[in-house]
């Protein structure tokens, strides 16, 4: 058993801590946010995430997860601290330290004793040396810098972390690699691969894998647009790409562009990285602009179809949030093809399981809610499906005719069969299956 702190309790800092609690260790999350903290006092989560619903109260309950604002009492009693606060785009695109260097000085100024010190948040390459910097400008005392970059996936995120790929340890220091090895010991013993590196290294995977991943997603899409006009279908291509084991089947589904919290934030910052090192990255500029005409992609379907105002037309939206089994918005296509619909003058009416409350920071009363999927539908001209929810897969689709004026469906995510759609009446448009 080990004492760990974990500073920010969001979406990674909140999964981290419940699941190294989960393993075995005494975990205490710190969070400067009193809002968040109260909701999980009163056994509550802040966040949609499947699973924690179940594994906080019962490791609260067990004595092994505790919530506090109290960063300097947690780290003194730590044997690990973690860093888990955002790193948000700065103005330039970079990431903006800001949070994590304030946590690194208080982190300094609670030394008592060796301590290791983890960055789970992504970082660019640097940051590192940049903390030991700051930190020791403040104390006296010995600590280890480690890099421990996290890979989890928001909506599975507690399976990504209880069964990882891999555990990424970017760390020089043999006291701090021997905790760490001990941290994750429970995963590790199970079968769990941990690569060690140098820090830099460790720094620079995270985005080259997020880049690469995004990567993947806007050359499928430009490939989809190019499939539309020829009339090939990119499912297909898909599928008999993916049989390749030189490519693999991962991130190869074309939709309506890549959102979420980190894959347009961390591309924009290794851009952001090369500019500043006079290096070219022009691969991800590329992507970058194909993710932007891709998230408007079903608008503009809308609009050959329908013209281009769309004055007196009710949109149906289903899907808000960036990704299924999350109510996270941040930079999700929805906002831009709302945004489309509502500049064209459209109504509209959207749909999704988890995340009304997180939308209405983004719209406002600009659109109106359904409580339920087919409920969205009355008298709508279009249905725009834009996230893939299993709820979306197999609708009563006599029921979705019955509700809907004009018959018109735009899959966002290629969900559903085009032969089948076409059977039941509906005009049908995917991306890339014309
Ligand atoms: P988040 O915004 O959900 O959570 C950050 C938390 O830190 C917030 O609760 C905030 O109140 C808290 N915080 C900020 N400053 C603080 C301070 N001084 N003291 C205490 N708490 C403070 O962010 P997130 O999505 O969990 O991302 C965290 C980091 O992990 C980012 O660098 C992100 O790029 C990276 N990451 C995120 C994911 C993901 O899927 N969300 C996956 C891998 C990596």
């Amino acid at each position: 058993m080990m004492n760990v702190a974990v500073i920010g309790t969001g979406y990674v800092g909140l999964v981290a801590g419940t699941c190294f609690a989960e393993l075995g260790h005494r975990v205490v999350c710190i969070d400067n946010d009193q809002k968040k903290l109260a909701v999980l006092r009163e056994g509550g989560i802040p966040i949609y995430e499947p699973g924690l619903e179940e594994m906080v109260p019962r490791n609260v309950a067990q004595g092994r997860l505790t919530f506090s604002d109290d960063l300097a009492a947690a780290v003194k009693k730590a044997d690990v601290v973690f860093i888990a606060v955002g790193t948000p785009p700065g103005e330039d695109g970079s990431a903006d330290l800001q949070y994590v260097e304030a946590v690194a000085r208080a982190i300094a100024d609670a030394l008592e004793g060796f301590k290791v010190i983890v960055n789970k948040s992504t970082v660019p390459i640097g940051t590192g040396d940049r903390l030991r910097e700051v930190i020791s400008a403040r104390t006296e005392h010995e600590f280890a810098i480690v890099s421990n970059p996290e890979f989890l996936r928001e909506g599975v995120a507690v399976d990504d972390f209880m069964r990882p790929d891999r555990i990424l340890i970017g760390a020089s220091d043999e006291r701090a690699l021997d905790v760490m090895r001990k941290l994750y010991r429970p995963l590790t013993r199970e079968g769990a691969k941990m690569l060690v590196m140098d820090v830099r290294s460790a720094e620079m995977t995270k985005y080259a894998s997020n880049a690469m991943l995004a990567t993947r997603i806007s050359f499928m899409n430009e490939i989809a647009n190019l499939c539309d006009l020829l009339g090939a279908d990119v499912d297909n291509v898909r599928r008999a790409m993916g049989a390749d084991t030189r490519i693999g089947p991962d991130f190869l589904r074309a939709g309506v562009g890549f959102g979420g919290s980190c894959f347009p934030k961390d591309v924009r910052a290794i851009l952001q990285t090369a500019k500043e090192n006079r290096a070219s990255l022009d691969i991800l500029d590329a992507v970058m602009s194909a993710n932007a005409r891709q998230k408007v992609r079903l608008v503009d379907l809308v609009k050959e179809d329908l013209g281009e105002s769309l004055v007196g037309k009710r949109i149906a939206v289903w899907g808000l949030a960036f990704k299924p089994r999350t109510d996270d918005m941040r930079e999700a296509p929805s906002i831009e093809i709302i945004n489309g619909l509502l500049a064209a003058g459209a109504e509209v009416i959207a749909y999704d399981p988890e995340a009304h409350e997180t939308s209405s920071v983004f719209f406002g009363d600009r659109i109106t809610y359904a409580p339920d999927p087919y409920a969205c539908l009355e008298g709508a001209d279009a249905l725009l499906l834009v996230t893939e929810w299993a709820e979306f897969t197999s609708p009563d689709w006599e029921r979705v005719w019955a509700m809907m004026r004009n018959h018109a469906l735009y899959d966002g995510r290629n969900l559903w069969d085009p032969r089948d759609m076409t059977a039941n009446g509906f005009r049908y448009r995917g991306i890339g299956r014309r």
